[in-house]
């Protein structure tokens, strides 16, 4: 019987888990350049910590959390994204207790239950940076910056950052700006969009269905609702992203799906990319540790999707050649040539390449196919002949050539052919 993977998952394989690869790598090397370390932290978590911090009327905590009861009665999810796991790792260890700024960053997969298509699966995968302790705009300003140079360094282009504020208590005066501008029209919303005027209006702003869009059309803009503290706070960032030559554009319909959120919010989308186009999402969030217990601190963060910008990798062919899996096959030709092959195949390893040799008991022919297959540079040949001679051919697989090498030396000769970073 199969059985098959579950709804939403994937199994990631050649080019797509080569991607993924290449933007974790891409990922960390941008974020430590920027002063973020590395964080690792729990898959799962207590239910409390996500609906306490992403909030309850959220997408996220009102239908999309994988909840479980673990065998001992405890209400644990597994984690929907990255922030309140980090947040809560900050306080837990102290990380803040003593008031400097810290800056950290994570990968890894994330659940949510949602309707699976393109660009949006029920596990994907995230990398993200936080930082927290300053309410600086410039780090509003450095985390953009940070997030462009991550999208340039994968080649991801063109690329649309859209900025906007959602202020700190001001939302709440403007949520019911825009429950006024809507009420004429309420019996005309969806049922998804009447749950969230009455719960959380903002995320009206989010909405996908084409009538609320076009009710929205004249609605009260949030950036006139803002106090002077949070105007001055946008100006500022977005003096420091104007001089330091990065193009956005100011979009008071960008909101963000959770109640962290306080101030600045950005959203980052490649237009290749289609219905799922957003790739990178963050803002500040200035009440979040305070929330979950810890001392005040200011933060600001983002997350990336590494899917959707996998996917937008390929439709841009932005990935190159690759290096081989296997740089020196072996080729061991009968029973007592073995030992010696296997001894060699191990020296080999030991000199920094890749190498592999046939356990199969497959011919010659076969086995140089294999290696043509794998795109290695050299096939070792050794059989009687090469043994009783004390050497090893070598094959150079991209024009055939071939050279006899003593025993002994073949590592090291290899070592010198064989391109080091492939
Ligand atoms: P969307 O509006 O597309 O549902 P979101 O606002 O729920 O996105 P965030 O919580 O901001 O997404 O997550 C940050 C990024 O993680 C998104 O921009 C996206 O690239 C990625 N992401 C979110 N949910 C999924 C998913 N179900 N599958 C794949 N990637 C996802
Ligand atoms: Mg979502």
């Amino acid at each position: 019987m199969n059985i098959p993977r579950p709804r939403g998952t994937r199994d990631l394989l050649h080019e797509t888990l080569r991607a993924f690869l290449r933007i974790e790598n891409a990922a960390s090397s941008v974020f430590e350049r920027f002063g973020y370390q590395p964080i690792r932290i729990p898959i799962f978590e207590r239910a409390e910590l996500f609906i306490r911090s992403v909030g309850e009327e959220t997408d996220i905590v009102s239908k999309e959390m994988y909840t479980f009861q673990d065998r001992g009665g405890r209400d644990l999810t597994l984690r929907p994204e990255g922030t309140a796991g980090t947040a809560r790792a900050a306080i837990e260890n102290g990380l803040l207790s003593r008031g400097e700024a810290r800056k950290f960053y994570y990968t890894g997969p994330m659940f949510r239950y949602e309707r699976p298509q393109a660009g949006r699966y029920r596990e994907f995968w995230q990398t993200g940076i936080e930082s927290f302790g300053s309410n600086d705009p410039l780090i509003d300003a450095e985390t953009i910056l940070c997030a462009q140079l991550f999208l340039d360094e994968l080649n991801i282009a063109p690329v649309r950052i859209r900025l906007n504020s959602v202020g700190s208590g001001e939302r709440h005066t403007y949520a019911d700006a825009l429950k006024q501008h809507l009420q004429p029209n309420f019996e005309n919303l969806g049922p998804q969009d009447k749950a969230r005027f009455e719960n959380n209006a903002l995320r009206l702003l989010d909405s996908k269905d084409p009538n609320t869009k076009r009710m929205l059309e004249n609605a009260p803009s949030i950036l006139d609702f803002l106090s002077d503290e949070s105007r001055a706070h946008l100006d500022a960032v977005q003096n420091a992203l104007d001089a330091a030559g990065v193009k956005y554009q100011l979009d008071p319909s960008i909101v963000r799906g959770l109640d962290y959120y306080t101030g600045t919010v950005f959203e980052i989308s490649v237009d290749s990319l289609g219905a799922q186009d957003v790739v990178v999402g963050g803002g500040r969030y200035n009440g979040l540790i305070e929330q979950l217990g810890g001392k005040p601190t200011p933060g600001i963060g983002f997350a990336a999707g590494i899917d959707r910008l996998a996917l937008a990798m390929s439709a841009q062919d932005s990935l190159e050649e690759t290096s081989p899996l296997i740089q020196v096959w072996i080729v061991a030709i009968g029973e007592e040539a073995k030992p010696r092959a296997f001894a060699l195949l191990n020296e080999i390893r030991r000199a920094g390449m890749r190498a592999d040799m046939d356990y199969q008991g497959r011919g010659v022919r076969s086995q140089l196919r294999t290696a043509d297959r794998l795109n290695a540079h050299y096939a070792v040949i050794l059989g009687e002949d090469e043994l009783a001679r004390g050497e090893a051919t070598l094959k150079k697989m991209s024009d055939g050539t071939q050279e006899s090498a003593p025993l002994d030396e073949t590592a090291a000769r290899l070592r010198q052919s064989v391109p080091t970073n492939t």
